[in-house]
C-alpha cells in the first residue's frame, strides 16, 4: 500500500513555513507514514534548484531518504482557477516552464504561478508533456473551479476529457463530490495543501493505493483505470472545513441557504456579507445521488486529536508536541497509529489520547461545522449523555442555520 499527499507548498511561495524545505519535508513525511510526496511548486527556479540539490532522481520519481517525492506545482488560471499539475520527470519540467513561462509574469518568483490562459489552455500545454492535471479544492468558494464555474466543462471545454483526478479539498469529501454525474471517471485525490511541514498540516488529508509501482507510472496507470486501486481516501470531516456552511465573512454566524437568500445574502448579525458554502453549492451543482466506491476515513491529524484532549488552543505548544512524539516513538508512524493500533496497547503509553483515538475512530465526536473562513470545532463528549447535551445546546450551528 502507497500513502501519498500531492500537494503541498515550498517555502518560496507566499504564506509557507521558512520550514518547508526537503529534508524537514522528508522528515516529517517519514513521521506521518507517507510514502510519495508531491514536491508543490517545482515551477519555480529556485525550488527546482532546491529540489535538485536535495533529491536523487530515480525512474519515476525523485528520492530523500525513504521518501519518493514527485514534481508537482499548482498553478492559477486567468479565472483565478486552481489546477494541479504532476510531471513524469525534471526534464519535462523545464519542457514545460519554456510553455508556461511565456503566459505568466511571475512564475520566477511565485510558488503557484498565474498563467495567462484559461483551464482549457492550461490542460492542453500540461498534456502536451504528458502531465498529470486535475482541478484542485474543486469546492472552495474562492480559488478553486466551483467557486467560478458551474461546471467542469465550463472551465475545461473539450479539454474536460483529459482530466485525470479531481481534488477534493478541505470542505468537501467524496460523498457530495459524486453526487455530480460529470466527476464519474474520476479519481478523487484528498491532498492536504500543506504550508507547514508540522504532522497537523502535511499529510492532514492523504491517499492510499495499491500501484502497481510507486512512481509516476504507478499514479497515472490508476488515474487511467489501468492498473492499481485506489482504496482509500482519508481526511477531515468536510464539516471541518472552513467554507462548509453558508455562513458570514466577518462574525462566521452561520445561515441555512433559505435563510442568506431571504437576507439578501446579508448577515444579521453585523452586516457582513454572507459566503455560500460548500455544502450548499454541492446541493445546488448535484444532479444525482451520492455513491462512490472508495472509502472515505474522517480523521483529524494525530496532533489534532492531542490538542482537543488536552485541551489547548494550537498543535505546536510543547505538551501537545511531547506526547505527540512519545506516540511516534513508541508505535511508528502517525498514520499507523491513528488507523490501526490497538486501542489497549496505546493506552498503556497515553490513556486519554488512547481514549480519544477510540472516540474518533467510533464517531463519538460532535462536529460543530465551520463556515465564513472559520475552521469547524470538534468537542470530544465524556460520555452519551454530554454528547446529547452538546447536541442540544448548539443544535442550530450543527445544522448550519441561523434560527430554528
Ligand atoms: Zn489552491
Ligand atoms: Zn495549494
Ligand atoms: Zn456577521
Amino acid at each position: 500500500m502507497t500513502d501519498f499527499d500531492l500537494h503541498i507548498h515550498g517555502k518560496h511561495s507566499g504564506g509557507v513555513s521558512p520550514e518547508m524545505e526537503i529534508p524537514v519535508i522528508a522528515e516529517e513525511a517519514e513521521k506521518k507514514g507517507l510514502d510519495m510526496v508531491g514536491t508543490g511548486d517545482i515551477l519555480n527556479p529556485k525550488w527546482l534548484q532546491h529540489v535538485k540539490e536535495e533529491t536523487i532522481e530515480k525512474n519515476g520519481y525523485l528520492k530523500h531518504r525513504d521518501i519518493k517525492f514527485l514534481p508537482t506545482t499548482e498553478v492559477e488560471d486567468e479565472d483565478r482557477i486552481h489546477h494541479l499539475i504532476i510531471f513524469p520527470d525534471l526534464e519535462t519540467v523545464e519542457k514545460a516552464y519554456q510553455d508556461f513561462q511565456e503566459l505568466s509574469d511571475d512564475i520566477r518568483r511565485e510558488g503557484r504561478p498565474r498563467i495567462k490562459a484559461n483551464g482549457e489552455k492550461i490542460v492542453e500545454i500540461a498534456k502536451k508533456h504528458d502531465c498529470l492535471i486535475g482541478p484542485c479544492h474543486a469546492f472552495t468558494p474562492y480559488t478553486a473551479v466551483y467557486g467560478k464555474k458551474d461546471s467542469l466543462k465550463e472551465c475545461y471545454g473539450d479539454q474536460v476529457e483529459n482530466l485525470d483526478f479531481l481534488e477534493l479539498g478541505l470542505s468537501a469529501d467524496s460523498e457530495m463530490a459524486s453526487k455530480i454525474s460529470e466527476h464519474k471517471d474520476l479519481v478523487f485525490l484528498s491532498n492536504s495543501d500543506a504550508h507547514s511541514p508540522w504532522p497537523h498540516r502535511l499529510g492532514r488529508e492523504f491517499n492510499r493505493a495499491e500501484l502497481e509501482e510507486e512512481s509516476f507510472e504507478g499514479l497515472k496507470k490508476l488515474f487511467k483505470g489501468k492498473a492499481g486501486e485506489l482504496r482509500l481516501n482519508v481526511g477531515l470531516d468536510p464539516r471541518e472545513g472552513k467554507y462548509h456552511c453558508s455562513a458570514c465573512n466577518s462574525c462566521h454566524q452561520k445561515y441555512s441557504v433559505e435563510e442568506a437568500k431571504d437576507f439578501d445574502w446579508s448577515c444579521q448579525e453585523c452586516s457582513g456579507t454572507i459566503k455560500k458554502g460548500v455544502r450548499d453549492r454541492v446541493n445546488e451543482l448535484s444532479d444525482k445521488e451520492s455513491g462512490y466506491s472508495v472509502d472515505y476515513l474522517h480523521l483529524p491529524p494525530l496532533a489534532k486529536i492531542i490538542q482537543y484532549t488536552v485541551g489547548h488552543a494550537s498543535p505546536t505548544t510543547k505538551t501537545v508536541q511531547d506526547r505527540y512524539e512519545t506516540l511516534n516513538k513508541e508505535f511508528g508512524a502517525e498514520i499507523d497509529i491513528l488507523v490501526e493500533k490497538d486501542i489497549q496497547q496505546l493506552a498503556q503509553v497515553d490513556r486519554e489520547v488512547a481514549e480519544s483515538i477510540r472516540k474518533f475512530r467510533n464517531d463519538e465526536i460532535v462536529m460543530i461545522p465551520g463556515g465564513g473562513g472559520e475552521y469547524g470545532e470538534r468537542i470530544i463528549p465524556e460520555d452519551t449523555e454530554e454528547k446529547k447535551e452538546v447536541i442540544e445546546n448548539r443544535k442550530d450551528e450543527i445544522n448550519c442555520r441561523y434560527r430554528s
